[in-house]
């Protein structure tokens, strides 16, 4: 009897290259929606076999317009995280400014203060 290792039977691929132990699990893999073109689990190969047991195989056509589709999804989400970013830096930044401030107002409160007591202490 050999007992197989359990990363031998990770033999489903899908089409981000995530390696499963099962068809159902490489047919939601949850990277695909991210790291692959088609933004879903377009197919499921197993490795052993080389054959596609989910969904199908693409043509290279279909799969140079997914790259296409894919990039420009992929930089206008990059440039929408940048301005998200740069608004969180900005707000970060009025924040800071706002306490700067505040701590000045507080200081110079203070200040008088101390005026105060000296003067009423020299008299
Ligand atoms: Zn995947």
């Amino acid at each position: 009897m050999t007992i197989s290792t359990s990363s031998s039977s990770y033999i489903f691929e899908c089409c981000c290259g995530e390696r499963f132990n099962n068809v159902v699990a490489a047919s939601h893999c949850k990277k695909c929606r991210n790291y692959s073109v088609w933004g879903y689990t377009r197919y499921v190969v197993n490795t052993l076999t080389e054959e596609v047991v989910y969904g199908d195989m693409p043509s290279d056509e279909e799969y140079a317009e997914a790259t296409a589709a894919a990039e420009q999804r992929w930089a206008r989400e990059q440039a929408e995280w940048q301005q998200l970013q740069e608004e969180d830096a900005q707000h970060r930044c009025d924040e800071l400014a706002e306490e700067i401030r505040q701590e000045w107002w507080d200081q110079l409160d203070a200040e008088e203060e101390l005026w105060d007591i000296q003067d009423r202490l020299s008299k």
